[in-house]
């Protein structure tokens, strides 16, 4: 598998499997599915409510510890952050049946963003992490997080798919040392996304679908990819991009589909913020 590495030395798989929205009874045997199918980047969140899923497929799959990326998130804490965000540190720790985490990521840029940050900067101190960064980070709040503290985000895990690209904002991270990753990088299927014809033109020209046409391009691009399915035979076939590519043009053309905004939430619409915000996980 292609790796990546991280501002502070660590090596990243840039293909993984996101476990968003798998249904909890579901989820151990879609990531022994996905582990068999030879993932090594497995990313969870607190939010998601299937750390412990996680956890007992990674414990029965036999894959050595040392060998698997596993991501979790971290929610929303309230001020003053430190000490909430180790107990919530330690209880996703403990979820997972692990002795640290490979990516430690703050989920949403709101609660008390600098305490939670101080608090994940000391977890990589003490080794309980390799990597610490952030998800949903804009620009505004992405430059002054790194202005500000000692550790600059390793990774901003941000929506990324043919639809809304972050080419610009790729860049910037770039000049930062932020590995820019992709979340919903199939848009979830949103505009009709799996039969869109342009993709579907490019794929017919490798013998390739659609997803498999949108990892490579992520991949071409240096974007760390983790798509979700619950299917084993879209598992391996989302794994399967790394026997073609795309050619300069196919690239240029798959970049007029950008639209340049999301399709799930806007992190600067006043009623996402307040709700996002104020969420609590029990
Ligand atoms: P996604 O990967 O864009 O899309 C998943 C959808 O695509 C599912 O409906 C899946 O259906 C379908 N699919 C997968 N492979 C396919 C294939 N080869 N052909 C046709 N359909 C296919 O969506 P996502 O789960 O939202 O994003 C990926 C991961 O990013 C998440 O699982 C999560 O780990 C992470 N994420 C992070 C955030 C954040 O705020 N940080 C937000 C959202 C997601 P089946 O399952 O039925 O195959």
């Amino acid at each position: 598998m292609q790796q990546v590495t991280l501002n502070n030395g660590i090596e990243m798989p840039i293909l993984g499997f996101g476990v968003y929205q798998i249904p909890v009874e579901e989820t151990e045997q879609a990531v022994a599915a996905a582990l068999a199918a030879g993932y090594r980047l497995l990313d969870t969140a607190a939010a998601y409510g299937n750390e412990e899923a996680v956890g007992r497929a990674i414990k029965n799959s036999g894959v050595p510890r040392e060998d698997l990326f596993v991501t979790t998130k971290l929610w929303v804490q309230d001020a003053p952050a430190q000490a909430n965000t180790l107990r919530a540190f330690e209880t996703s720790l403990t979820k997972l049946g692990l002795d640290y985490l490979d990516l430690y990521l703050m989920h949403q840029p709101y609660g008390d963003v600098y305490g939670q940050w101080r608090a994940m900067e000391a977890l990589q101190h003490e080794g309980l992490v390799k990597a610490i960064g952030v998800a949903n980070f804009y620009p505004d709040r992405l430059l002054d997080l790194i202005m500000n503290n000692e550790i600059t985000p390793a990774v901003n895990q941000i929506e990324t798919h043919p639809f809304f690209q972050r080419a610009e904002y790729q860049d910037l991270m770039r000049e930062h040392g932020v590995q820019i990753q992709s979340w919903g990088g199939f848009a979830e299927g949103k505009n009709d996304l799996f039969t869109q014809p342009l993709l579907r033109e490019i794929g017919a020209a490798h013998g390739k679908s659609v997803a498999q046409v949108v990892l490579r391009w992520l991949i071409h691009r240096g974007v760390v990819a983790i798509p979700k399915s619950v299917r084993p035979e879209r598992m391996t076939e989302n794994i399967d991009v790394f026997d073609f590519e795309l050619t300069d043009e196919q690239m240029a053309r798959i970049a007029t589909l950008d639209t340049g905004s999301s399709l799930f939430f806007d992190h600067h619409d006043p009623e996402i913020v307040s709700w996002l915000a104020k969420r609590r996980l029990a």
